[in-house]
């Protein structure tokens, strides 16, 4: 019965009339007395009382069940032909409840009863009669009257209309009357003209005990009409004019029916439940339509759950509703004739208010969020929206304001947000956030022409620790897994948790699959740390597979995808490792992965060995030799520097390696007497190194050579990398002796006024000046002017590359001191060295 129930329905009590009298009888009332008093009274019913209360109810309608026909009709009594149980409503129901109960019963009246909803419906009883409302009570209080504005009557006339004739008697009229249920017929007179007999007549001749007489002689033979598109509310003010409560209605000249009071408001009445109820939604444009629409605004603004605030044209706040003040704590005398200034939070600048008015004066109205402060000091945002209300001429007469507190709004949402993209346990980026930042960096990556990674990360063993030690555990070494893996990542790269035991991280901006690797690596050490929880030792591990974009898919499907496929291939080959989804990367991956564990291993089984190249002045003679490191692996054959030395540089292996050569060239050294001075090359890792002084020396004393029998090469590149550390480095090993050159000279940029600040003894020049200086003036310029700069700097010129007796004689032309290369003797063993220059003597001498 609430199902149409307004927010601001009235209840019964305050509409119910205070003047208006309840006319009772009680229950011996003859009939015709009974309707002499409503004809009296200008009522269209009558309540029947006995000692304990209403019985019931006769009414105009009832009247029209009496048989006019029979003369003792009148004198029966009102109880035999009243309406019971009479209906009741209690005065605390509302008038939606009423308005039911008038629908559904096919009832005109209602008493009003004190009383609670307890006794609602309920049979007479002692209950103290409080008055009658009838259906056009209900109606003329939903203050609708701009309703009748929109229809015109002929909408209403039709079907229900009933025509009778002159000569019909009035029982012929009254019955065919109750049973088309209408209040009044149309009587077709014999002149052509239409009369009008209604319930209210009929009272008047049963009051008068007027005989069954033909009804022309009794009806209202003048009949006030009105066109069909004539609109309700013309007809309603007709009415009220000419005091008569029906109608007849004209198209083309012809009655076309009747249409009473009641039909003019039981027509409207549900459509305006309708209307109110699009309105309640629709607020905002009933607010700011026009004036007659205020009238239900008004209404609305008191009940609304949002808070509403009008202002006059100049911003002075004229009236604020309920909500409001729940919503700011002000109270209406404390914010009428302010400025709604009073609410700003001061969140928003000028700029932001300049704003809101511009789009108010331009279009009308204004809507968005803001942040306005209640009386409690208490900052919160709300949903705003403004509306200009202007008059007939368009002008500004008014701004409503309309607002909801949205804080809880906003919590729900960012709650909301964050369940949905987020992960509970882990609170990482679940599966539907990473695809969004997957998408957006393969768009970003393909506008830039870059690179990006994705790993697909499986703990293994974990449904075993899951299963055996419960979830709760399992739980817990979850959030230490996305703790480890987010500690492995980078800042810019995102790891999500997408799976019971399963995780994706993205590696954006990348160049190659090498940091990739790292990082895979990284994840794999750190993940295979055991893991300590609630005392005990948990061990998991996990397989990585890499999808690289381009190379290994285009969109973020794909790439996952392909993810997947390279993590399984991990697991397959053997736990915590991981794989990329390509074969040739995987193979180069692979390979580096190999060589790593190759180079472990050929230090700890000192695998390396040092070839000598000879270093010869002009006239040939033997001056010095360069120690090359040689790697020959049991399965792989000799690898060649140039392939392991970057990888032992990067994995910092190059640390013991070249702690190995270094003491390797001075125990040479030694079996060499001396006679030889060795270079030995050192990459920048090892010059950065705070124990590479104490290694070298040790090394020499070890073996009782002298410092000075040990040159140290250290590229141009690796020199200029951290000037003033090398520097005081290379001091402080010159004082123990060692000696230095520059290699591979002329790859580099470095100025030669840096070289200056070095302890240098000689500069090699790089073998591929060597080559072009042939074929090419510029690089015999460049190695003349190189070689002529060197002696300006009192070093030594060593020429590396020297493959052709041309090249030799060229290069001593130009003055260089020294020369190294395969024409005067390929890098070789110590042993075969020795043969060739003749060491062997004080080899075996030894
Ligand atoms: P580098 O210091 O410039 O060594 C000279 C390289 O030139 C050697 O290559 C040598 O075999 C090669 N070479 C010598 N004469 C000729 C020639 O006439 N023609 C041509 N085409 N090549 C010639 P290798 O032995 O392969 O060494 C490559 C690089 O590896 C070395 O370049 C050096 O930078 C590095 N390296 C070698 N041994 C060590 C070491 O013990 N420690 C460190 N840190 N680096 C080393
Ligand atoms: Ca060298
Ligand atoms: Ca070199």
């Amino acid at each position: 019965m609430n199902a149409s129930r307004l927010d601001f329905d009235p209840i019964i009590a305050d509409i119910l009339p205070p003047d208006r009298e309840v006319l009772v009888c009680p229950p011996e009332t003859p009939v015709f007395e009974a309707a002499g008093r409503m004809r009296v009274a200008g009522v269209s019913s009558i309540v029947v009382t006995d000692d304990s209360g209403p019985v019931g109810i006769w009414t105009e309608h009832d009247a029209l069940a009496l048989d006019l026909s029979s003369p003792a009709v009148f004198d029966q009594r009102v109880d035999t032909v009243m309406s019971a149980p009479v209906r009741s409503i209690p005065s605390t129901a509302t008038l939606t409840d009423a308005a039911h109960l008038f629908r559904e019963r096919h009832i005109r009246h209602l008493l009003v009863c004190e009383g609670d909803e307890a006794q609602k419906n309920g049979k007479g009883g002692d209950r103290r009669l409080r008055g009658i409302i009838s259906l056009t009570d209900v109606v003329l209080n939903q203050g609708i009257e701009h309703y009748l504005h929109f229809r015109t009557v002929g909408t209403l006339v039709g079907h229900e209309s009933i025509e009778v004739q002159e000569s019909d008697t009035l029982s012929m009229v009254s019955r065919r009357m109750r049973e088309a249920r209408v209040d009044a017929v149309l009587v077709v007179l014999d002149d052509g003209g239409r009369g009008i007999l209604t319930e209210r007549d009929l009272i008047g001749l049963i009051a008068e005990r007027h005989g069954d007489t033909a009804v022309g002689g009794v009806c209202t033979r003048a009949l006030f009409t009105v066109p069909a598109d004539a609109s309700l509310f013309h007809v309603r003010n007709m009415m009220n004019e000419r005091g008569v409560r029906h109608i007849g209605v004209e198209r083309d000249g012809q009655v076309e029916g009747l249409v009473s009071f009641a039909d003019l408001l039981s027509g409207i009445e549900l459509a305006y439940v309708d209307e109110l109820r699009t309105a309640l939604e629709a607020r905002d444009s009933a607010l700011a339509s026009s004036q007659r629409n205020l009238q239900l605004a008004e209404k609305v603004i008191q009940t609304s759950l949002e808070g509403i605030m009008i202002t006059d044209a100049s911003g002075r706040i004229m009236r604020v509703n309920p909500a409001f003040t729940d919503l700011t704590g002000y109270l209406p005398d404390e914010v009428i004739g302010k400025s709604p200034a009073v609410l700003q939070s001061g969140r928003h600048d000028k700029a932001f208010y300049d704003r809101m008015w511009a789009t108010l004066s331009r279009e009308g109205q204004w809507r968005g969020e803001i942040w306005n402060r209640r009386k409690n000091g208490e900052i919160y945002p709300e949903l705003l929206t403004i509306k200009a209300i202007t008059d007939e001429d368009g002008e500004v007469t008014h701004y409503a304001a309309l607002f909801s507190d949205i804080t809880e709004l906003k919590e729900n949402e960012r709650q909301i947000r964050h369940l949905a993209y987020y992960d509970a346990l882990t609170g990482l980026p679940n599966r539907r956030l990473f695809h969004d930042r997957l998408d957006l960096a393969i768009a970003h990556a393909h506008r830039s022409g870059g690179r990006l990674a994705v790993l697909f990360i499986d703990l293994d063993h974990f449904k075993k620790i899951n299963d055996t030690l419960g979830h709760a555990v399992g739980d817990q070494l979850l959030e230490v897994v996305a703790g480890k893996l987010t500690d492995c990542l980078r800042e810019d790269d995102s790891v999500a948790r997408t799976g019971g035991d399963e995780f994706l991280a993205l590696l954006p901006d990348i160049e190659d699959f090498q940091p990739v690797a790292d990082i895979a690596r990284r994840i794999i050490d750190s993940l295979s740390r055991p893991v300590v929880l609630e005392g005990r030792e948990l061990v998991i591990g996990c397989s990585v597979g890499v999808a690289l974009y381009p190379d290994d898919g285009m969109d973020s499907e794909s790439l996952l995808k392909h993810a997947d496929i390279a993590m399984y291939r991990a697991k397959q080959s053997g736990r915590n490792t991981y794989s990329l989804f390509t074969p040739a990367m995987n193979e180069a991956a692979r390979r580096r992965l190999d060589l790593e564990t190759g180079l472990r291993q050929a230090i700890e089984q000192e695998q390396f060995r040092l070839h000598y190249q000879p270093v010869v002045d002009e006239s040939g003679q033997l001056v010095g030799a360069e120690a090359l490191l040689r790697w020959h692996h049991p399965e792989w054959g000799a690898v060649g520097p140039g392939e392991f030395i970057p990888l032992a540089e990067e994995t910092g292996l190059i640390l013991p390696i070249g702690d190995q050569v270094v003491r390797e060239a001075a125990r040479q050294a030694a079996r060499w007497d001396g006679r030889v001075k060795i270079s030995v090359n050192l990459s920048a890792r090892q010059f950065a190194d705070p124990e590479l002084a104490r290694s070298l020396v040790a090394a020499c004393e070890a073996v009782g050579v002298p410092g000075t029998t040990l040159t140290l090469e250290i590229t141009e590149t690796a020199l200029m990398q951290d000037v003033d550390a090398h520097v005081a480095t290379m001091m402080g090993l010159r004082t123990a002796g060692f000696r230095f050159s520059i290699d591979d000279f002329g790859t580099g940029y470095s100025s030669l006024a840096y070289l200056r600040r070095f302890p240098l003894d000689c500069l090699k020049i790089d073998r591929g000046f060597t080559a072009d200086m042939m074929i090419s003036a510029d690089a015999r310029a460049i190695v003349s002017a190189t070689i002529a700069l060197a002696h300006n700097l009192r070093l030594r010129v060593i020429a590396e590359g020297v493959e052709t007796a041309e090249q030799a004689r060229l290069l001593a032309e130009l003055g260089a001191d020294l020369q190294q290369g395969y024409h005067h003797g390929r890098p070789t063993s110590a042993e075969e060295f020795a043969r060739l220059w003749g060491l062997e003597k004080a080899d075996r001498a030894r």
